[in-house]
């Protein structure tokens, strides 16, 4: 039988230890890995590879790389949240990789759909500067490398419930790079405002759909079953990424969106029939409870390989 989803993991991305107490911790991938067993002979295995540098300067400036570089290896943190040891350069980079062979995956045909179960995570990571836990723009760096190997119109949707304030200053002024997050509102780090909708090319092209903490399934899931499609039909992409952060689950720790299991199953099915036949990839971001999140990806990969068969 033809495995349509692709499964990426690299046992670096556990040596990027934050400290007994951080949130996002390595057992949130060791979580992961033990819940999909179960999925895996139904999924194509792949390993990452690290980012080539000439890949992440598509998205980050030389000083940015420098800078977390010489973080990793003073093991001196970016921000008060975000955290480098001597390894994190390593698994930053198999991080910012991953979407790469997930991408060549794609493109060959191998799969329709990928997951990268990576650390650390990437969406508030802009050009110039690390915070939120993210060193390098994960999903980013996969945008453009995306667009190198043909896939000129970009989709990025986002349902942490962070806004991806990288991520959208990243494009905000691109046009070939579409941007849509639901997140809680207020929370951290502030922007996502309605408003944010792009600036000269890529006006138009940011979508920003803010809910206040206690909203839950009914108010988040209409936003991708009904004004999703929509938008992805006036913009006509060529390949859809997903930003998959798992911290809008009702057990979360860090914030109180109060998605259920079956709601984030209902938003990643919403996405997976938005996509349709476009080749789509999802990128771990943040979810902080690791049972809840280790339940979520499980759903996730399972409408996944669902929506194939
Ligand atoms: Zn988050």
């Amino acid at each position: 039988m033809k495995k349509n989803v692709a499964y990426l993991y690299d046992p670096v991305c556990l040596e990027h230890d934050t400290g007994l107490w951080h949130p996002e911790s390595p057992e949130r991938l060791r979580a992961i890995e033990q819940t999909l067993t179960r999925l895996k002979p139904r999924l194509m295995l792949l390993s990452p590879s690290r980012v080539p540098e000439k890949l992440l300067l598509q998205v980050h400036t030389p000083k940015h790389i420098e800078t977390v570089r010489f973080a990793c290896e003073m093991e001196r943190p970016l921000d008060a949240d975000t955290i480098c040891v001597r390894r994190s350069w390593d698994s930053a980079l198999m991080a910012a990789g991953a979407g790469i062979v997930g991408l060549d995956a794609l493109k060959a045909e191998q799969v329709d759909r990928a997951f990268c179960a990576i650390r650390p995570p990437g969406h508030h990571a802009t050009r110039n500067q690390s915070m939120g836990f993210c060193l390098f723009n994960n999903i980013a760096v996969a945008a453009r490398y995306a667009q190198s190997i043909g896939y000129e119109k970009v989709a990025i949707i986002d349902f942490d419930v962070h806004h991806g304030n990288g991520t959208q200053d990243i494009f905000y002024d691109d046009g070939s790079v579409l941007y849509l997050s639901t997140h809680q509102h207020p929370a951290y780090p502030g922007t996502g405002a309605p408003d944010e909708c792009g600036r000269g090319e890529g006006k138009g092209t940011i979508f920003n759909f803010p809910f206040p903490p206690s909203s839950g399934d009914a108010e988040l899931i209409p936003v991708y079953s009904e004004n999703l499609p929509h938008i992805l039909a006036d913009f006509g992409p060529d390949i859809i990424l997903v930003s998959a952060g798992y911290d809008l689950h009702e057990a979360d720790p860090l914030a109180q969106l109060e998605v259920s299991t079956e709601g984030v199953r209902a938003i990643v099915r919403a996405i997976l029939d938005a996509a349709d036949a476009l080749p789509t990839l999802f990128f771990l971001e943040g979810g902080y409870d690791v049972k809840a999140l280790s339940e979520c990806v499980y759903a996730t990969v399972e409408e996944m390989i669902k929506q194939g068969s």
